[in-house]
């Protein structure tokens, strides 16, 4: 008999990425001789051992993903992958790790036409696996039933998932944050959590990113007003960096773009193809109107947005280009500003640095979120004050933290512990959090690792 896989009396989570790092999450839930996994991630940038993160001169990958290889080798046990949203470190190995791996896929239509082009970049057209399921639903995958909850975050349709089985629920928040004016989609539903209550959560698996943050994250909207401030007071060209599957945020700069009187174009692939997903699936509101890129060059200064890939520094992005003077499309000029509608994510410090100081030499004005006093980026994660809230509408028994670092995970615990839940598990990847018989960590039940997707 296989021990590594739970009966009928048990009840087990097992991380195998995303749990102690900040990256490819791939989660996997286990009970009566099945596994359901949660998330299929991926990361840029990284080495393969993760006590190589802080080191500079570590040898890095372009693309990398968790080990897999403990479920490929039970892969008969695996009845479901779920996906919660579009992100790379939720969705990004799945067209590598879902051949080795063969059961269905299941995500809401947003998230699944993000795959679908993955899928077709591979070129892989037919028999594809993903199961569309509507947001807000219920469905019976092996002997969990997985119900589909409205959360909100930074891209289109994030779901929170609720794992019920015979033995209890788990509560997986998956990335989210409390935001009353998402821009798009409905706002935060505190009565969809605080409703789980009657069912006496064993676990709430939880997204640890923020936690070392007081206070509220702060909603989308806020941005609408920091942007717009910056850029009425633009007489030159603005350019704008954000990430590409802020759909919110395209939509607010472009409404701004349209308002001010400026033409908004949008450089990038990720951009052009994120804009395609959303207008597929309804949410680009038809009167906002886009310029192609190659008619901005003609514009007057004053009369051009755009929103431009790279704000992590990414040396073949159009920010990039742009700074260096080596884009085909557009010349910036000194009195033109750039806008970085976005954080630093740790590691790409230096990249960035060395855009903002060669636009600075061609004095072009720069903006970041950290140096502002306006708002122009709203994080998409739980800072303590919503994540204490979130412990009080589920009032979980047990509190697992994910999603983070070792200090974000021992934060969000804390939070969790302040709130009255009883026990707070920390682990990381590949530990067993066993919630059925008993609650109880065993720690290195499967020994995880890295794998490069791409060198
Ligand atoms: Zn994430
Ligand atoms: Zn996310």
């Amino acid at each position: 008999m296989d021990t590594s896989i739970p009966n009928s009396q048990q009840l087990w989570f097992l991380p195998l990425g995303g749990t102690g790092e900040i990256g490819m999450n791939m989660n996997l839930y286990g009970h009566s001789h099945s596994w359901l996994m949660v998330d299929c991630g991926a990361t840029f940038q990284s080495p393969l051992d993760p006590k190589d993160d802080d080191n500079p001169r570590a040898k890095t990958y372009s693309v990398v993903a968790p080990d897999a290889s403990f479920i490929e080798a039970r892969k008969d046990s695996l009845c479901g992958i779920v996906l919660t949203h579009a992100h790379e470190d939720h969705i990004g190995a799945v067209t590598a790790i879902w051949p080795s791996l063969g059961c269905p896929i299941y995500t809401t239509p947003f998230t699944a036409e993000v795959l679908r082009r993955k899928f077709y970049q591979k070129g892989m057209y037919e028999n594809l696996p993903i199961v569309e399921v509507a947001q807000n639903t219920t469905l019976d995958i092996g002997p969990f039933t997985v119900s589909w909850l409205d959360i909100t975050h930074s891209l289109p349709e994030p779901q929170a998932i609720k794992i019920t089985t015979a033995l209890g629920t788990i509560f997986h928040t998956a990335d989210w944050k409390i935001d009353r004016q998402p821009v798009l989609g409905k706002p935060f539903n505190k009565q969809l959590f605080t409703d789980m209550q009657k069912e006496k959560v064993l676990a709430m698996v939880c997204d640890s990113t923020n936690s070392l943050k007081p206070g509220y994250s702060v909603s989308e909207k806020a941005c609408e007003k920091g942007l717009g401030n910056i850029i009425s007071r633009a007489r030159g060209r603005v350019v704008v960096s954000c990430f590409a599957s802020n759909v919110a945020r395209l939509i607010t700069l472009v409404t701004i773009a349209n308002q001010s009187g400026r033409y908004a174009a949008l450089f990038g692939r990720s951009l052009e193809n994120m804009v395609s997903v959303a207008r597929r699936c309804g949410y680009w509101p038809d009167e906002l109107k886009l310029t192609h890129r190659r008619h901005i060059g003609y514009l007057p200064a004053h009369e051009i947005m755009i929103i431009a890939t790279g704000s992590q520094g990414e040396p073949r992005a159009a920010l990039n280009k742009l700074a260096n003077n080596e884009h085909r499309d557009c010349d910036l000029e000194e009195g033109d500003c750039v806008i970085f509608s976005s954080i630093v994510i740790p590691g790409n410090e230096k990249p960035i640095e060395k855009i903002i100081s060669r636009l600075k030499e061609r004095k072009i004005a720069v903006f970041q979120s950290e140096h502002t006093s306006e708002i122009i980026h709203a994080s998409g994660h739980p800072n303590q004050g919503d994540l204490s809230d979130m412990y009080e509408y589920v009032q979980p028994k047990v509190a697992i933290p994910v999603h983070g670092e070792q200090k974000h995970m021992i934060a969000n615990a804390e939070v969790a512990k302040l709130q009255g839940v009883q026990k707070q598990l920390v682990g990381k990847n590949g530990d067993l959090f066993m919630l059925k018989p008993s609650v109880a960590i065993k720690r290195k039940f499967v020994s995880t690792g890295r794998i490069a997707l791409e060198k």
